[in-house]
């Protein structure tokens, strides 16, 4: 905890329409394939943290549930989400396509924006793929008035181009302060407890009451690879070897069913293909286990 006083840290979001490059931003500036974020804005049903360290400090990521018009209550709850998280962040950063046309959907979010204070940093993403440099600044000069910008950045995430400057403008706003993370977090994962939440839920459903005392299930790894499949390994954990064998079932029929079921709803909810591998381990008495316990993502205390 050396030189805290030099140290900023601070929250930023990451909002823009689907397919601007948020997700390869994101993967880009903290270096590993792990912020998998679905292109569905509805999908994310609460924020995804994904933390950057370096010398500078600490910048917390958070990932709105996408700005768009309610549609239901679901939707309503998503945009209140979404509207507190541009008051409470330190940056705000608003990705956009390399282009002189605003639509309505860019003028939507401008209109959300301009109810904040918080500072927003315009990114104009994916310029690798601009012939004349010069164009940028006609995109520039096309965003300039859409809103009160405190930066506008142009950069390419894909081919990691301009994205050290995007850094140091966010460092710019950000507050003098404690880190909020180890300086090796990456991200708290709360996709891995939700694919790890459906695995469970669908082998309960189709093991009917045939496994008494419950089951854990860890996500051993889960990995999106450069074409948009995610890879997820996961363990179902039992207590005794006689579940397992119910779990795998005939031949594997059961294991399959499970994998299939929980497979289709984890790529519904991510948006994306999934390729999705399950084991079964037997740890006796898991539950009495504190260590275990933690282990598979449930916190004693709250029991
Ligand atoms: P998201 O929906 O905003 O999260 O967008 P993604 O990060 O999933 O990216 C959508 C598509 O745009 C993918 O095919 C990316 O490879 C591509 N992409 C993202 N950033 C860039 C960039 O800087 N340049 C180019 N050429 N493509 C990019
Ligand atoms: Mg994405």
């Amino acid at each position: 905890m050396e030189d805290n006083k030099q140290k900023k840290s601070g929250f930023v979001t990451l909002i823009g329409r689907p397919n601007v490059g948020k997700s390869t931003l994101m993967n880009h500036l903290i270096g590993q394939k792990i912020a998998i974020t679905s292109d569905k804005p509805q999908t994310t049903r609460n924020r995804i943290q994904t933390v950057y360290t370096d010398d500078r400090g600490q910048i917390v990521f958070l990932d709105t549930p996408g700005i768009h018009k309610a549609k239901n209550k679901l939707g309503e709850y998503m945009v209140n989400v979404a509207e507190h998280t541009l008051k409470e962040v330190d940056v705000v950063l608003w990705l956009v396509e390399p282009t002189t046309f605003i639509g309505a959907g860019e003028r939507h979010i401008a209109e959300q924006l301009s109810k904040v204070n918080t500072p927003v940093i315009l990114v104009i993403n994916k310029i690798d793929t601009i012939k004349v440099q010069e164009e940028i600044l006609t995109f520039i000069a096309a965003y300039k008035d859409v809103c009160d910008f405190a930066e506008i950045v142009p950069l390419s995430a894909l081919k990691d181009k301009n994205t050290d400057v995007l850094l140091e403008q966010i460092f710019k706003y950000l507050p003098y302060g404690p880190q909020f993370y180890d300086e090796d977090t990456v991200t708290d994962q709360p996709m891995r407890q939700i694919a790890a939440e459906l695995i469970r839920e669908k082998a309960l459903r189709l093991l009917d009451d045939e496994i008494p005392h419950g089951i854990a299930v860890v996500i051993e790894q889960m990995k999106e690879r450069p074409n948009g499949i995610i890879d997820v390994d996961a363990t179902i954990v039992c207590e005794r070897d006689s579940h397992k064998g119910i779990i795998i079932g005939k031949g594997g029929s059961m294991l399959k069913r499970i994998g299939t079921a929980a497979r289709m709803e984890i790529e519904n909810l991510m948006d994306t293909k999934v390729n999705l591998k399950l084991w079964v381990k037997v740890r006796r008495e898991w539950r009495d286990s504190d260590m275990y316990m933690k282990n598979y993502g449930y916190n004693p205390k709250e029991i």
